[in-house]
């Protein structure tokens, strides 16, 4: 038995506010938005998180992004969005089903995602050099 909440709004098993969807994608509104017309983007097939993704599904799901997020923000009035996965648990993914946020914004409301602070002097370099090392 699956008992995965996004599978099962994909299955029509629990409801949900759709969007769009074709072949390979769903998307739906989140029921806690950052703001109202906030969206969810999930691949029909199941996978975790970007890890275990694959290629297909990948491309799947950031193909509609633009065309989604131009929609939210005309039928909002909208100014911008912000593109998030949050992926694992350490990093605040509480459904483990892959899923791209498309959170539609405006000046100055209030939200500050994304937003650090700058490395400690000769940091910068050691870190980049790090995540190299993982890549060769
Ligand atoms: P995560 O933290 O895993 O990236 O985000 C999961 C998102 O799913 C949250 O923003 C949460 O509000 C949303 N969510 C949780 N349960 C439901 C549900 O039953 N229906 C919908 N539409 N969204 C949900
Ligand atoms: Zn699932």
């Amino acid at each position: 038995m699956n008992d995965c909440l996004f599978c099962k709004i994909v299955n029509n098993e629990i409801p949900s506010q759709k969007i769009f969807e074709n072949e390979k994608i769903l998307a739906f509104l989140d029921i806690n938005p950052i703001n109202p017309g906030h969206v969810l983007i999930v691949p029909k097939k199941h996978c975790n998180g970007l890890l275990d993704a694959g290629e297909e599904n990948l491309n799947a799901l950031i193909q509609p992004v633009p065309i989604i997020a131009k929609a939210i923000m005309s039928a909002l009035d909208y100014e911008g969005f912000n593109l998030g996965v949050n992926n694992g648990s350490a990093a605040g993914q509480i459904v483990p089903h892959l899923h791209f946020h498309i959170m539609p914004r405006r000046a100055g409301d209030g939200h500050h995602l994304f937003h650090g602070a700058p490395y400690q002097l000769g940091e910068i370099e050691k870190v980049a050099e790090k995540i190299r090392q993982q890549l060769t």
